[in-house]
């Protein structure tokens, strides 16, 4: 790279401030801006400084908690659109998101900014995410990589995960938005893996996300995590955010003079800023965009991200003609969006009290006051307001100051005041419909029971209290799932005993048993399954069929009930008991549908060999083991309604040598009937002694005394076994 001094290519590596990069007048490289994100565009108004609240006016759409449990792409996607729209209207190069860090405790801080428990659903919904934003040219980027699944000491914690673990849950939605969509860039996270800091962590931004993948966009650091700008350069991190950090350049500048950094490794990086920039800088189609079209689809969003939990006798939705007892603050002044770096200033603001006292004739109680304690005034208000409604209409949740990127909660509970509340509005009106405003998941104990419907509303973004009317009186069918388990007890977690973490240190003990994983496999029910989702129609299955090689499995879903619904096709795949631990079943794909009343439809759904694969750690490959897989079709990770076998054929069996065991040499298809006939070992299930010594070392269990000479003949075995020109001398031994 000719044209930059060595000193202006050092400058380029960090940024100029907290949301822009360094340009280069001379040689015409403008400087772009990169700012938040995800759900929204958070650009700051004039300063340069960090400030959370003053923001270009831009709009708000359900945060990734709501918008996953949509499972639906395709609305993602068209988000997408408006945000790269909204993004590019005001300069915007990058936008920093999607976050598609997975939910491994239902306590992290930051749940709310991402999607789901579940590596598929957040690749596909991530993808989606960075396929509209980008077709807007205007740039992604994916965060925060990797394994980012607390707040509680982000900057400086360790996460222990082995590779099977990062491999199969914590890097495949990584590795499915950067091999399918070319995000323009990634962000590493703050926190170390296995001890080394994401931000100089060759492995991960070097063999595994270039070299593996095939990256070829820009590695950004998050905000403040770089320690080191020199082997963070090394590692394969292009830029750090944000700057000016006048010592990094100097310390750059000096380190390739004496030659401890290769110039190479700055070109490399600075060739990288230059495309970015390039891509950032190109004509954009829209200077212009509609606010109220994007109220419109916020509104859409947020329908699609509500979860009816349960609708006992049916009781939603409701007449419009009935009078409504509206309870709860949340319903005049809306939790809509999670605390920190995402904040956006919303174009508007509707309120659930205000959509549902325009259709139909609603009285209003607040019953608590945010983050207050109880008011037993406000209690008995909201208690008569509710003996004398129809039907009541709750609003609680978590408020803002619970949970927020930068800490984890410590319990799933709602306030206490609203407990309290739930009880006796529950007691004096038994139709009473609870709508949940949070972003992480909180616990429905111990009153559960005492609600004939439950809404899990999460955070809906600006028009989240236009689209509670619409489900709630059914002009929209709710057809939200969830993209989360929603446990009886946080001890049940998966991760309870190892989050956070201690001494800077956490241990993802689970390994690949998180989420569902876990509760299916060692069957520990939960409140709410993940997948799970109602809405005011049933569906059924019907005709599952899967291609002999399992590589397509199709199923018809039929609208059962008396209305037009949407519904989410779950497709799981149950791997045999094999070589490794598997999960119960994994979440292989998955198809949103709208049928009329008593419609069908047939899917087709594709599976490659991924989706039987689990990550062999001594090939460092992905592998097949052979058995008989489970397809199974169902409305959530613990309602299978239909199931077929398939069988996968394994890899060939590996060569035997001395060091093989003797189970290897008994499952060998030319050695085992050998040597369990001369072994005298029958098929009736008693066990021999080559049963009893299967998992020694062949070479170990020729040096007991007697046995090397019995086995004499495995030398000349092995041979044949591992050479398939002379296999059919095995049928001639075995006639020996
Ligand atoms: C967050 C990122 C965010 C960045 C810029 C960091 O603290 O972790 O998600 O994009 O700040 O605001």
């Amino acid at each position: 790279m000719t044209d930059l001094t060595l000193q202006e290519k050092a400058a380029l590596v960090v940024g100029a401030g907290f949301w822009d990069t360094v340009g280069n007048q001379r040689v015409g490289i403008p400087s772009i801006v990169v700012t938040d994100g995800p759900h929204g565009l958070r650009k700051q108004n004039a300063g340069g400084e960090f400030s959370l609240g003053d923001s270009v006016p831009s709009t708000c759409f359900p945060p990734a908690a709501g918008l996953a449990s949509s499972w639906n792409p395709a609305l993602v996607e068209r988000v997408g659109v408006a945000l790269g729209d909204e993004s590019g209207v005001e300069g915007v190069g990058v936008l920093l998101g999607p976050g598609i860090n997975i939910k491994r405790s239902p306590l992290c801080g930051r749940n709310f900014e991402y999607f789901s428990e579940d590596p598929l659903l957040s690749g596909e919904l991530g993808a989606a995410w960075v396929r509209g934003v980008q077709s807007r040219g205007v740039g992604a980027s994916v965060k925060h990589f990797a394994a980012n699944n607390q707040e509680t000491n982000r900057m400086t914690v360790s996460a222990e995960v082995d590779e099977r673990t990062l491999r199969e849950i914590y890097l495949p939605a990584f590795e499915r938005i950067v091999t399918r969509e070319h995000p323009w860039t990634v962000m590493c996270s703050y926190n170390r893996i296995n001890g080394v800091a994401a931000a100089e962590n060759h492995w991960l931004l070097t063999e595994v996300l270039r070299d593996e993948w095939g990256f070829d966009g820009l590695v950004m650091s998050d905000w403040g995590a770089v320690d080191d700008m020199l082997p963070a350069l090394r590692a394969g991190l292009d830029l750090e955010m944000p700057g000016p950090q006048a010592d990094t350049t100097h310390g750059i500048v000096a380190a390739v003079r004496s030659g401890a950094l290769s110039e190479a490794v700055l070109d490399a990086a600075v060739g990288r800023i230059r495309a970015l920039v390039a891509k950032a800088t190109a004509p954009r189609s829209a200077d212009s965009f509609s606010v109220a079209a994007h109220h419109a689809l916020a509104r859409e969003a947020a329908t699609e991200s509500m979860v009816l939990l349960r609708n006992e006798g049916d009781l939603l939705p409701l007449d419009t003609a009935q009078a409504v007892g509206v309870i709860g603050e949340f319903a005049r002044t809306p939790r809509f969006q999670g605390a920190g770096s995402s904040q956006v200033k919303p174009t508007r603001l509707d309120s659930a009290l205000d959509a549902l006292a325009a259709l139909a004739p609603v009285e209003f109680a607040p019953g608590y006051v945010i983050g207050a304690h109880a008011d037993p005034e406000l209690v008995a208000e909201a208690v008569a307001v509710a003996e004398r409604s129809a039907t009541v209409l709750l609003f609680v949740g978590l408020p803002a100051a619970d949970e927020s990127e930068g800490f984890d909660r410590t319990h799933l509970d709602l306030p206490s005041a609203q407990l309290d509340l739930i009880e006796a509005v529950a007691a004096a009106n038994p139709r009473t419909v609870v709508i949940l405003s949070n972003g992480g998941v909180v616990s429905l104990e111990p009153w559960h029971d005492s609600v004939p419907v439950i809404i899990e509303g999460w955070l809906l973004g600006q028009a989240g209290g236009a689209a509670v009317a619409d489900v709630v009186f059914g002009t929209v069918a709710p057809s939200g799932h969830l993209a989360e388990s929603i446990p009886f007890l946080l001890e049940h977690t998966p991760s309870y005993l190892n989050f956070p973490g201690e001494n800077d240190v956490v241990r993802y003990g689970e390994g690949i048993f998180v989420g569902y994983r876990y509760y299916e496999t060692i069957r520990i029910p939960v409140r709410y399954p993940f997948g799970h989702g109602l809405t005011y129609t049933s569906f059924d299955y019907s005709n599952l069929e899967v291609a002999r090689d399992g590589a397509r499995a199709s199923v018809t879903v039929t609208n059962t009930g008396s209305r037009a619904g949407r519904h989410v096709v779950q497709l799981y795949v149950s791997a045999p008991k094999g070589p490794v631990a598997v999960p119960r079943r994994e979440l292989r794909a998955f198809e949103k549908v709208t049928l009329e009343r008593g419609a069908s439809v047939r899917l087709t759904f594709e599976l490659d060999d991924r989706a039987y694969s689990h990550w062999d750690v001594r090939a460092s490959a992905w592998l097949v083991s052979g058995g008989d897989y489970e397809i199974e079709v169902g409305r959530s990770a613990s309602d299978i309604v239909l199931t077929r076998t398939v069988h996968r054929r394994g890899p060939k069996p590996a060569k035997l040598t001395l060091d093989s065991r003797v189970s290897e040499f008994l499952a060998h298809p030319v050695t085992g009937p050998i040597m369990s006939r001369a072994a005298g070992r029958t098929s009736d299930g008693a066990a021999s002694l080559l049963d009893m010594v299967a998992s020694m070392p062949m070479r170990r269990l020729m040096r007991f005394p007697g046995v090397g000479e019995s086995l004499s003949r495995i030398g000349v075995l092995m041979a044949i076994a591992n050479n398939p020109a002379i296999r059919g001398m095995a049928s001639w031994l075995r006639r020996r």
